[in-house]
């Protein structure tokens, strides 16, 4: 499945849980956010097929959002270290551009790239002694050296996601958020099995591909 597809079935799905839950801006950014990268986080495994695809000027929008995304990250980091400062909402959106842009490249770099984040996250779970943000940076970490549609679409990812999720939930004080995300990822593992590649749901107790080709 393209990532444009899931990006759009993730908006939704944070669309749907803003009118669900009670509105308020800031919670409108948090589902939306959520939504978006629990639906696309699953494709920074392996090798990415969307990046063949894309035109000269996607190509150039994504550079465009990866350096956006670092340049964002580099001033969430300074203005905590510096003066002690953290706004939520920046490191949230730093973080989707940057997930959103190396999800649709490929290669060695891009997977240093994105277990950077990763251990950035596990440091700052460490720091800050938020379990949930250290579980997340390993999963970012880990997850471009796994097989494409491998290990990453699976059951136990989309739970292991979930837990993950759920800290999130307490930490923010938001209620819906882990469902967003589980939502949100079963949604790409739901998308995937509707291509003819399908997915193996159960690895490594099944090797068995479930698919329901369109
Ligand atoms: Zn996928």
């Amino acid at each position: 499945m393209k990532g444009t597809t899931h990006l759009a079935i993730g908006t939704g799905i944070g669309a749907f849980a803003s009118a669900y839950y009670p509105f308020t801006i800031t919670h409108t950014v948090y589902y939306v956010s959520i939504a978006v990268i629990s639906a696309l986080v699953a494709d920074l495994d392996g090798p990415s097929l969307l990046s063949r695809k894309l035109s000269k000027i996607s190509k150039w929008i994504r550079e465009l959002v990866i350096w956006l995304g670092l340049l964002s990250t580099a001033a969430v980091i300074f203005l905590y270290f510096r003066y002690n400062l953290v706004y939520p909402e920046l490191s949230i959106m730093a973080l989707v551009a940057l997930l959103l842009a190396l999800v649709a490249k490929a290669g060695v770099i891009r997977n240093i790239l994105v277990s950077i984040v990763g251990c950035g996250m596990i440091y700052c779970g460490v720091l800050l002694e938020m379990l949930w943000l250290l579980g997340l940076g390993v999963f970012i970490a880990w997850i471009p050296w796994l097989k494409h549609r491998g290990l990453s679409h699976t059951v136990w990812a989309m739970l292991i996601w979930g837990a993950i999720a759920w800290g999130l939930e307490r930490q923010l004080q938001v209620e819906g958020v882990a469902m967003v995300a589980l939502a949100g990822y079963f949604s790409h593992l739901l998308a995937d099995t509707l291509t003819p590649g399908g997915v193996k749901w159960l690895l490594p107790l099944s090797k068995k591909t479930i698919r329901l080709p369109f």
